[in-house]
């Protein structure tokens, strides 16, 4: 995903838990400081953070299948859409679905990241950096989290966490939670590459939609207020078509590394159901499905209308549970 798709799943996840109403300081802490979102959000795609978590394989988990022998790799449909939760609607897609058969479902697939990269370890490592930081948070940090902390006089002011630091990691979270909706970052065939012809055209499509009004650069963006960002973020919903359920459930895995995975797992099967490996093969280096191809005619048209609305509502919601989490630890 791209810098105004991954700010409005930002923003909008803040409106989500707002709507809500569960986490009322995690949204006291965000909400004013929303605006970070296009830097925080965004800030592990660009290139000058490459040292960090903007190494490529940082974003993926890219499967593609193993030897039959290796079962821990495999996992049912039925149980992969368990762990989906029903809030979720990859859930009902890939349950309804008919193009991935019972072959597919049992064969195991694996990812082959770069030593020490793994989109699920990302998530997994902010999700404790940010619980390390509300610990460390100053007084108006300590008065938002809705537990005890008990550093604030066991460390000098300046190494206290302010709210603007811990939302900007809240926002960086984020990244790495969306990025797991995104099906072309978990499957390692050739065709989902970012310039194969179907993956940057699919983010360039969500940018296109999402508009200016979330574009660092625009001044639509940099005269928003704070206070304005959440309800034009809601106001994109009718556009999507998404309706939000108002509730955000708790994580299934309880563990952010696993529901990050789960995720993927589900990402990789949606992939494989826009471009079905009976036509486009596992391993085929030379086969493409461009965007024009699999979003092509009226069916294409409405197959992709239906794909925004899972892929961005599903990431808006994975990113309020994660935040949620952290935020109940308390
Ligand atoms: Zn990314």
């Amino acid at each position: 995903m791209k810098q105004r798709a991954h700010t409005w799943i930002a923003a909008r996840a803040v409106g989500l838990l707002e709507t809500e109403g569960q986490v009322p300081g995690l949204v006291d802490l965000l909400a004013p400081h929303v605006k970070e979102a296009a830097i925080g959000a965004w800030l592990p795609d660009l290139s000058d953070a490459r040292l960090g978590s903007a190494k490529v394989d940082n974003h993926v988990l890219k499967m593609k299948p193993v030897a039959p022998a290796l079962t821990h790799f495999r996992i049912t449909k039925q149980d992969l859409l368990v762990r989906l939760t029903p809030e979720r609607m990859l859930t009902a897609f890939l349950d309804r679905d008919t193009i991935l058969d019972a072959a597919w479902w049992d064969q195991p697939y694996k990812a082959y990241p770069a030593p020490g990269q793994h989109l699920a370890n990302r998530a997994m490592a902010l999700t404790v950096t940010v619980v390390d930081l509300l610990l460390f948070g100053d007084r108006e940090v300590t008065d938002l989290v809705p537990g005890p902390t008990t550093f604030e006089g066991r460390l000098a002011p300046p190494q206290l966490t302010r709210a603007e630091q811990a939302a900007m990691h809240f926002f960086m979270l984020s990244h790495f939670v969306a990025d797991a909706s995104m099906p072309l970052h978990c499957d390692a065939r050739k065709l989902a590459a970012y310039g194969a012809g179907l993956h940057m055209e699919m983010e360039s499509h969500w940018d296109k939609q999402v508009g200016t009004p979330f574009d660092k650069g625009h001044a639509k963006w940099q005269k928003m207020k704070a206070n304005q960002v959440i309800p034009a973020a809601r106001n994109l919903d009718a556009r999507f078509g998404i309706t939000f359920a108002g509730s955000v459930p708790e994580l299934y895995a309880a563990d952010a590394w696993a529901e990050v995975v789960h995720q993927c797992r589900a990402s990789f099967a949606l992939a494989s159901i826009l471009a079905p490996p009976a036509q486009f093969h596992y391993g085929d280096e030379t086969a493409r499905a461009p965007f024009d191809t699999v979003f092509g005619g009226a069916a294409g048209q409405a197959l992709l209308a239906e794909v925004d609305r899972i892929i961005l509502h599903d990431a808006v919601l994975n990113v309020a549970m994660v935040w949620k989490d952290i935020w109940k630890r308390f």
